[in-house]
């Protein structure tokens, strides 16, 4: 088949920006790309799980469709995760080399194990698969774990709202969806609705379009639980912020319970407005850390046991000191290894364990740039990357560059001539100056660690 692939991508991206909302557009279609077209498959790159299990969900119809009305040969769309490297070569031997190394994994076998999910139900959106049961409780999320069952026992009155925040993949969408699934069984009958904050925004322009804004206004007020999650996208437009303050308002004027998770506490969301960030602060907010070693194990053991496979202690324990920062990343790597244990001949030991985890990590590591750690840095803080850039020294730009250049130093081992070269030419003595102030403020002020915690995931994520 003679299709140029980006030019192929390009109009299909065009064709599917008419029939999306912008903020929908941005989040989901972003750094993706066509790595191949095959027999009639093309296999749509994505930079991650997230975005993945979206467009796979959500928009696979209006993609394949968009594909097909440009080359009516395509039949099937995939999804795999990856970056269209700076040539077709480059992607090729990329995965090549991973291929030589495990030809046993497939890193898509072991998403395919993790990310199986039993069918969402359609009037509440909660996903049955998260619950209590398989929910870990540990020093690290007990405080949200406490709040979560006050609520259910007595909604509307005791914490309202209940905002739960924490890092990716620490549990707050498994959290808040088991006290949906719990509500409901202790109050038969209640309306429940879980929507993540993009769904809602996509819901509130579909209304307007279709002037059936009352029929969205009576759907989200006529309901007994509200659980929203990734409140941080809602954040980004004010429109949809007036919407929801309205919506919130006249749940809570009725007592009716409210949850939202975020990345970050209500007081860190730069582009809140004032009068939300108060209610929510009005109620119990509640953060989610990270497990410790000892609940890392307790969280691959329950893992194991409801899959009914077991592996030896030595690797739990390997797999358990080594990914340290997201509950989900531990999964994978559990998957991974379970996978290979079940198609290689002998038994895994701790130091095949440590291979398979260290080779993945270097693949996620290969991917920080010092053009991601600015991007990262400047989406967080709310700042324009040029100003990171140029000599200004006002006090909104001086601490996130000094942020951008200590992350450069830790996570890239950068040198200090070439950060400070990257930072519109400043000088080394820059470069060693912001990284030190860097290293001194986080040995005071512990909320600076969380605050870097947060822009590494999103350098990640990016
Ligand atoms: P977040 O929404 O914070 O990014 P998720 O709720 O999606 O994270 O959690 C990521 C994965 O880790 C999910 O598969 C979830 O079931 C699992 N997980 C998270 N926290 C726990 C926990 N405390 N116990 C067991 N599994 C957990
Ligand atoms: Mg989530």
């Amino acid at each position: 088949m003679e299709i140029d692939k980006g030019t192929l991508w390009q109009s299909a991206l065009a064709k599917l920006e008419l029939d999306l909302t912008r903020p929908s557009f941005l989040t989901w279609f972003q750094e993706t790309g066509i790595s191949a077209i095959e027999s009639g498959v093309v296999t749509v790159l994505v930079p991650n799980g997230f975005a993945k299990e979206w467009l796979q969900n959500k928009y696979h119809k209006a993609i394949l469709h968009a594909l097909r009305g440009l080359a009516p040969e395509i039949k099937e769309v995939a999804y795999a995760i990856g970056q269209l490297g700076g040539s077709k070569a480059s992607l090729e031997t990329r995965d090549g080399a991973r291929k030589k190394r495990y030809p046993e994994i497939s890193p898509f076998e072991a998403e395919e194990l993790s990310m199986r999910e039993l069918t969402v139900d359609p009037e509440t959106s909660l996903n049955p698969r998260y619950t209590f049961e398989n929910f870990v409780v540990g020093s690290f999320n007990e405080l949200a774990h406490a709040a979560a069952q006050s609520v259910i026992e007595k909604p509307g009155a005791v914490y309202n709202p209940l905002f739960i925040y924490g890092g990716v993949g620490l549990g707050k969408t498994h959290l808040i969806q088991a006290i949906g699934n719990e509500f409901i069984k202790k109050h038969p009958g209640a309306a429940v609705r879980y929507v993540p904050s993009e769904r809602y925004m996509g819901e509130v322009v579909e209304a307007i379009k279709s002037q059936e804004m009352n029929r969205l206004k009576e759907k989200y007020r006529t309901i007994d639980l509200l659980v929203m999650d990734d409140i941080q996208f809602l954040a980004r437009t004010e429109k949809m912020q007036e919407e929801f303050f309205h919506t919130f308002n006249s749940l809570f004027e009725k007592n009716k319970q409210i949850i939202i998770s975020s990345d970050r506490p209500p007081s860190t969301i730069a582009t809140l407005e004032e009068r939300l960030r108060s209610r929510f602060e009005g109620g119990m907010i509640a953060d989610i850390g990270l497990p410790d070693l000892e609940t890392r194990l307790l969280i691959l053991k329950t893992k194991l046991a409801a899959k009914k496979m077991a592996l030896p202690e030595p690797v739990l324990s390997c797999i358990a000191e080594n990914i340290k920062t997201n509950i989900r990343e531990l999964e994978g790597a559990l998957n991974r290894i379970l996978i290979a244990s079940r198609l290689s001949p002998s038994p895994i030991d701790v130091d095949a364990a440590k291979k398979i985890i260290s080779s993945h990590q270097a693949g996620i590591m290969r991917f920080v740039t010092p053009k991601k750690i600015i991007r990262a840095v400047s989406e967080f803080y709310d700042i324009e990357e040029k100003d990171m850039l140029n000599q200004s020294r006002r006090r909104d730009v001086v601490k996130p560059r000094q942020i951008a250049m200590y992350l450069m130093r830790e996570e890239l081992k950068s040198s200090f001539p070439s950060i400070g070269e990257k930072f519109g030419g400043r000088d080394h003595t820059t470069a060693i100056h912001s990284c030190e102030k860097i290293a001194k403020d986080l040995s005071i002020r512990p909320e600076l660690e969380e605050e870097i915690r947060m822009i590494k995931d999103k350098v990640f994520s990016i």
